[in-house]
C-alpha cells in the first residue's frame, strides 16, 4: 500500500482536504455556558464551585473513592510520589517509553528512574520484565522494603503508564509490586475512559494520575487530577496541593511546606463541559480506530488493537511500520502532505539526564521507538 493511498483514505476518513492535526480539542457542549457563569461570579481563582463539581463527578465517572484536582498532570504524578513517601535517593520503577512528565516528575523528589521494558501489544510496562528486574536485581531487607543490590538504593514506587490510552497488565503489575511492598502509582495522563478488566485505569494501585493538557482526550487548557481511594491520601494531597494552609475563617496557618498546584476555577468551569461531552469522544474514537483497523488488516502496516480484558480510549491510534527507514519515509511523506503524524517519544534512557539510570536493556522500548507512528485521532464532526 503506498504512502499517498494512506494520505487520501485518512483525507477521506476526516472528510478534509486541509491541514489534518493530530489531535484537537472539542468544544461542542456547556463549555461557554460555565466560563460565563463563572466570569460573572468573579470566582475565576482559587475557590469556586466548579473545582468541587470536578472532583465529585471525576472521582465518579472513574469509579474512584476521591479525586483531587491540580495544575497538571505532572505535578499530579510529583504529589502522588510525596504523599506515598518517595523520597531523596530512593529508586522508583518507570518506562523508557513515555513522555517526559514521568521521568521529570521522579527528578522533583531527587529520586532516580530505573526503566523496564514494555509489553509489545499493550506499549506499556511487561510484568514479565519487572518480575525479571526484581528478581536478578533487587532484595527485600528486614524492614520490609525493597532494595537495589546493584546501587544499594531503597525501590520505593513503581509508575508504569497507559501508552496512548492502551491499557497495561496492569493487575498483574499490581500483584508484583504488592508482593515486593513496593508502591504503584499509575501514570493514566492518557488513559481517561480506559478500562482494564472492567475497572478504570488509576484503580488499581495507590493513586492514578491523569492529565488534562490541550492535546489530551478532554482539556481545561492545562490541569490535572489525582484519584485514590484511600481517604487519608485524598485528604493529604488536597492539603499539600493547597500551600498546605490549615482551614480557618480568617487565620493564615500551615503547618508543612506545601505547593500551590490547585487547579483554578475557571479551567474547573472548562473541564466540567468536557467531562460531560466524554462518553460521545470515547464513542466517536472507537469507531475511527475500527476504521483503521479494518484499513491496515491485510497489509504490511500493523494497527495495534486493545488486548483482551481492556478497553482503550483509543486517544491517539498507532501504527506500527517495518523498520526505521519506512517509518521515516512514513512520517516526512505525512506530514509534507498536511496529514499530521508523530513518532513515539525519545526513550527517556536515550535522554543526557537520564542516560545514566539503570535499565533493562529495553529491547522492545526499542523496537517500538523504531517503528511507531501516531496518526490521526481527533473526534470527528
Ligand atoms: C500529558 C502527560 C503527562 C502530564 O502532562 P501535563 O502537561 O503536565 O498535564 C504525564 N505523563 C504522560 C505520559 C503524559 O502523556
Amino acid at each position: 500500500m503506498s504512502i499517498e493511498s494512506i494520505i487520501s483514505f485518512i483525507r477521506h476518513t476526516f472528510n478534509s482536504s486541509g491541514f489534518i492535526q493530530l489531535h484537537t480539542p472539542h468544544f461542542g457542549g456547556n463549555e461557554k455556558k460555565y466560563l460565563e457563569e463563572t466570569i460573572d461570579s468573579t470566582y475565576v481563582s482559587s475557590v469556586g464551585p466548579f473545582v468541587d463539581k470536578f472532583e465529585k463527578e471525576f472521582a465518579k465517572y472513574t469509579g474512584a473513592n476521591y479525586a483531587v484536582a491540580c495544575v497538571n498532570g505532572t505535578n499530579a504524578l510529583q504529589i502522588a510520589l510525596l504523599v506515598n513517601e518517595v523520597a531523596y535517593n530512593d529508586e522508583v520503577l518507570s518506562q523508557a517509553l513515555t513522555f517526559i512528565a514521568t521521568a521529570n516528575a521522579i527528578s522533583y523528589i531527587g529520586a532516580t528512574p530505573v526503566f523496564i521494558d514494555v509489553d509489545k501489544d499493550t506499549l506499556g510496562m511487561s510484568p514479565k520484565a519487572l518480575l525479571a528486574f526484581l528478581t536478578e536485581n533487587a532484595q527485600k531487607r528486614g524492614d520490609g522494603f525493597t532494595y537495589n543490590r546493584v546501587t544499594g538504593k531503597k525501590i520505593s514506587a513503581c509508575v508504569p503508564m497507559h501508552t496512548f490510552g492502551l491499557p497495561l497488565r496492569i493487575d498483574e503489575i499490581a500483584a508484583i509490586c504488592k508482593e515486593w511492598n513496593i508502591v504503584l502509582i499509575e501514570d493514566a495522563a492518557e488513559s481517561l475512559g480506559s478500562y482494564y478488566k472492567g475497572s478504570h485505569t488509576g484503580n488499581f494501585g495507590a493513586i492514578g494520575t491523569f492529565s488534562f493538557n490541550g492535546n489530551k482526550i478532554i482539556t481545561s487548557g492545562g490541569g490535572g487530577a489525582l484519584i485514590t481511594n484511600d481517604e487519608k491520601l485524598a485528604k493529604r494531597i488536597k492539603h499539600l496541593t493547597t500551600q498546605a494552609k490549615l482551614p480557618h475563617p480568617w487565620r493564615f496557618t500551615h503547618d508543612e511546606i506545601g505547593y500551590n498546584f490547585r487547579l483554578p476555577n475557571l479551567n474547573a468551569a472548562l473541564l466540567c463541559a468536557q467531562l460531560e461531552q466524554l462518553n460521545g469522544f470515547l464513542e466517536n474514537k472507537r469507531e475511527l480506530a475500527k476504521i483503521y483497523e479494518n484499513y491496515f488488516r491485510n497489509t504490511d502496516i500493523q494497527f495495534i488493537k486493545e488486548i483482551e480484558n481492556a478497553k482503550a480510549n483509543y486517544w491517539l491510534n498507532v501504527i506500527l511500520l517495518n523498520n526505521e527507514q519506512a517509518r521515516d519515509e512514513f512520517l516526512n511523506q505525512t506530514n509534507e502532505g498536511g496529514v499530521m503524524t508523530r513518532p513515539a517519544w525519545d526513550l527517556m534512557n536515550t535522554l543526557p539526564m537520564f542516560a545514566n539510570c539503570q535499565h533493562d536493556g529495553l529491547e522492545n522500548s526499542q523496537w517500538i521507538a523504531e517503528r511507531l507512528v501516531n496518526i490521526p485521532s481527533s473526534v470527528r464532526k
